[in-house]
């Protein structure tokens, strides 16, 4: 179920600390034709509605070489999302699960995260199929879908022992 700001039973709430370290860039604006939680899928789908991925001036640059990936990883920026649950009732019924037992966009640090299909790129303009997020959903980056990375090599032993204490 989808929520706004209410605290459901036997949700629990943390007291959210003054100090912020991490200072985000928004590299851009997704827009969506969904202006309501109540309408926005839960997961995006590659058969959804066609978005847009507005890119900000500074950023189009980098997005050069990027039309060769057909399928990438879009991370954004829940801003409406409530950030203080420690437990949550998705279904609203009682029962609760911890906030990192869940995909839901109430967290911390409301990042979310979509494997979208590259439909088309005009200048600052990535057209995409498979997000689930509110229009006006602020963007924090773009990669190529991590399935097409592959380790370069089998780690032998020792590979991770410098600096692990
Ligand atoms: N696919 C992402 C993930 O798994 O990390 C997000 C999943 S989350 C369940 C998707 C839901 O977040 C949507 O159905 C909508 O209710 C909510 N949502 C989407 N954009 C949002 C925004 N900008 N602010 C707050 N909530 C948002």
């Amino acid at each position: 179920m989808v929520r706004e700001d209410e605290l459901r039973s036997a949700e629990k709430a943390a007291e959210l600390p003054d100090r912020r370290d991490a200072e985000l860039i928004f590299i851009g604006r997704i827009r969506t034709p969904w202006t309501s939680r109540l309408d926005c899928p839960r997961q995006g789908r590659q058969d959804g509605p066609e978005c847009r991925i507005e890119i900000f001036a500074p950023w189009c640059d980098a997005l050069q070489g990027i039309e060769v990936y057909e399928r990438l990883e879009v991370l954004y920026w829940m801003h409406l999302s409530r950030r203080d649950l420690l437990l949550q009732s998705p279904r609203d019924n009682g029962e609760v699960r911890g906030t990192f037992a869940l995909r839901s966009p109430v967290r911390p640090n409301p990042i979310g995260t979509a494997i979208v299909m590259l439909v088309s790129i005009e200048e600052a303009v990535l057209r995409v199929r498979g997000l689930d997020c509110l229009d006006g959903t602020p963007l924090i980056d773009i990669k190529p879908d991590r399935t097409l990375f592959v380790p370069i090599a089998a780690p032998t032993p020792g590979d991770f022992d410098v600096g692990m204490q």
